[in-house]
């Protein structure tokens, strides 16, 4: 999602690769979930996310948007993210844990909660969860075809943050096929976002998000097969399609 900001009033300043050490370690989210609350559309999915809880976490396509996911419109694409729930019976799950503070409970009643998030305050789906949580409250700013990390001052709620290697934070496989594939991602949406803007046919833009929503996260990945392989495979026929 692209966010007209000022790096300079957001940040510390600084711009870090993966090979840096950043002050983004936050004593394993003790009794924490603020940032599992009140996120609104603003985490949104991309195809290594689809792959990581389809063939990672186990859901069925049909389970996750039937349950955990929602589509809108970003950039004039239409996109999935989390589905923070709001109801009074779902987000009333943690108000008994002792372990929540205060200030989280009260924040998760007035905005919801991510549909992931347990009885106990902490992500189900922790080894599969989506890029955006799992480099949070790092950001990606893109630059000259290439892109870096940045600290999102104040955005995360603990007392205390300790120096951690960027890509630990991350926590992928494969530091550089991740990279490659963040970056492809991100220029092709930019791409698409220009062709589809650029349309007067309104039935032609439908049916490019239908192609891209098919084609990325509506078919199913092959959970033996690597996922940056499938990846490319799918963006070449989606191309070769666009013409
Ligand atoms: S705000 Fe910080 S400490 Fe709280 S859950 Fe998020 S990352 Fe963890
Ligand atoms: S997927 Fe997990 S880490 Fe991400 S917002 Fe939901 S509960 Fe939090």
């Amino acid at each position: 999602m692209k966010r007209n900001i000022d790096l300079k009033e957001i940040s510390d300043g600084r711009l870090y690769e993966e090979k840096d050490m950043v002050r983004a370690g936050c004593n394993d989210c003790k009794g924490c979930f603020a940032c599992c609350t009140g996120m609104g559309e603003s985490i949104v999915l991309d195809p290594l996310d689809m792959y990581r809880l389809t063939c990672g976490a186990g859901f069925s396509i049909e389970e996750l948007f039937g349950q955990y996911l929602e589509l809108h419109v970003v950039d004039g694409l239409t996109l999935p993210n989390l589905r923070m729930r709001t109801t009074t019976e779902q987000v009333s799950q943690t108000a008994g844990t002792g372990i929540i503070p205060q200030e989280s409970k009260e924040q998760e009643q007035r905005e919801g909660r991510c549909s992931f998030l347990n009885a106990q305050g902490r992500c189900s789906i922790h080894p599969h969860r989506p890029g955006i949580c799992r480099i949070f409250p790092l950001g990606r700013v893109y630059e000259d075809g290439d892109f870096k990390y940045f600290l999102q001052k104040g955005e995360c709620k603990s007392a205390i943050h300790t120096k951690v290697k960027v890509d630990k934070w991350i926590a992928v496989d494969n530091v550089r096929a991740n990279h490659e594939f963040l970056n492809t991602w991100h220029y092709f949406l930019n791409d698409l976002e220009e062709r589809v803007g650029n349309l007067e046919d309104m039935e032609l833009a439908r049916r490019l998000n239908l192609l891209l929503l098919q084609t990325f996260y509506l078919t199913p990945y092959d959970a033996s097969a690597d996922f940056y392989r499938q990846f490319k495979q799918r963006r070449d026929s989606f191309l070769q399609l666009l013409g």
